[in-house]
């Protein structure tokens, strides 16, 4: 997709010529695994697959938007006068969400918009394509409406519209991935502090390929919201002798001698997790920094061990996907990204070995599971922006 299709797009549906295009890219963590609501340490890029927009201004106040990937549900329309939540607006309570919290802070706009649009992101697989289509809104509204908010102010207007509207429990690094992200970079983001660094991905003959279980997400509100319980408790009966604000202000010696204040075999094991992941994840930026690609493979898989062992996020497709990778020759490293329990995983692969990879592991999942999985090469790419014509 680029300008000119996106374009044409818009144009059978609302009849003119967009006045400009935009794109929002979706994300991957590369290690930091539900470690962002534990003060942690997340180490996410933004990927070159996301979500295109075809916008012009109205002179009115109403809102028009439709969906190439939703196209039973119409043109849908709201005004700006009532930016409530409403069940009507389907799909784009993301964008209604975003003027909606903007608003609550003084940031309005005064004319509507017709939008149009059309993402590649591989529909419910965790790679973030709703803090993909939030972050396009908030491009929107710096390029064509020129607010006056830094771009770190709208990451954090994009969880309100999670959090706060939709009434989800999420953390903040997928709309800072998303929009803070750049080309051949992943981002080092404490989310205790946002304070973030940039390391290159140099990853010379080596590409990161997400492997798609196919798997609907389910459950993953309801499992999401356990883990995070447990992972509060742990923290509350640590904080009983300890004065630490999150499972992240510990290191795993710390953590183990002190864990016996846990006392509770299934929470040790959450909290363990957060913990260690979150070394894992500093240790992972220190092994990319050096140019030590097996160290950071070796911690990917370790992250994923993790995830299934101690967290229990994985599920037999992810681990399936995950382990049949570590078998194949020229894999530096494989885990699941994202929620779990379905979605995607990433697998760090010799370039050259990548379709005799895809031909293994799909072989082995279909067989195993029962329907085919699907592979991407992810190419790191920048946060959300504008498309020149
Ligand atoms: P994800 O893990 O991809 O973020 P979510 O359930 O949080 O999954 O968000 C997916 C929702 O975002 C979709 O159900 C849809 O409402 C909205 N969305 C994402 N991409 C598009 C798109 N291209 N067009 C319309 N809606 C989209
Ligand atoms: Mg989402």
């Amino acid at each position: 997709m680029d300008y000119a299709s996106l374009a044409s797009e818009y144009k059978e549906t609302f009849n003119a010529e967009p006045q400009r295009v935009f794109f929002s890219p979706g994300r991957i963590n590369l290690i930091g695994e539900y470690t962002d609501f534990n003060g942690g340490h997340v180490f996410p890029a933004a990927i070159s697959l996301g979500t295109y927009g075809a916008f012009s201004k109205r002179d009115d106040r109403t809102v028009r938007m439709f969906s190439a990937n939703l196209p039973k549900a119409g043109t849908i329309e709201f005004s700006l006068d009532d930016l409530s939540y409403n069940d009507a607006d389907n799909w784009t309570k993301y964008f209604k969400g975003m003027l909606f919290e903007l608003a609550k802070q003084g940031k309005t706009i005064d004319q509507g918009f017709d939008l149009y649009v059309h993402g590649n992101l591989p529909d419910g697989s965790g790679l973030s394509s709703s803090a993909s289509v939030e972050m396009l809104m908030a491009q929107i509204l710096l390029d064509a409406y020129g607010q006056d908010i830094s771009r770190v102010d709208l990451v954090k207007a994009g969880q309100l519209v999670e959090n706060d509207y939709l009434g989800l429990n999420t953390g903040i690094m997928d709309q800072f991935a998303v929009f803070m992200g750049k080309k051949d970079q992943a981002i080092l983001l404490d989310t205790n502090t946002l304070k973030y660094q940039y390391a290159p991905v140099k990853m010379d003959g080596y590409v990161v390929v997400i492997m798609n279980t196919k798997k609907r997400r389910e459950l993953t509100d309801s499992k999401y919201n356990e883990r995070r319980a447990q992972c509060e408790e742990a923290l509350r009966r640590l904080q009983t002798k300890l004065d630490i604000q999150t499972l992240g202000d510990l290191n795993g010696d710390q953590f183990d001698e002190n864990s016996y204040l846990i006392n509770d075999d299934i929470l040790i094991k959450r909290a363990r997790h957060a913990v260690v992941e979150n070394q894992r994840t500093l240790r992972a930026f220190d092994a990319l920094q050096n140019n030590d690609l097996t160290t950071f493979g070796n911690l990917v898989n370790a992250s994923h061990v993790s995830l299934h062992y101690d967290f229990a996020v994985t599920g037999t497709e992810l681990d399936t996907l995950v382990e049949t990778a570590w078998q194949q020759p020229g894999v530096l490293g494989a885990r699941m990204t994202g929620a779990g329990f379905g979605g995607c995983a990433i697998a760090i692969v010799k370039e050259s070995n990548v379709d005799a990879f895809e031909k293994a592991v799909g072989d082995t999942y279909n067989e195993k599971i029962g329907h085919p999985a699907e592979f991407y090469i992810a190419h790191l790419a920048d946060g959300s922006h504008e498309l020149t014509k």
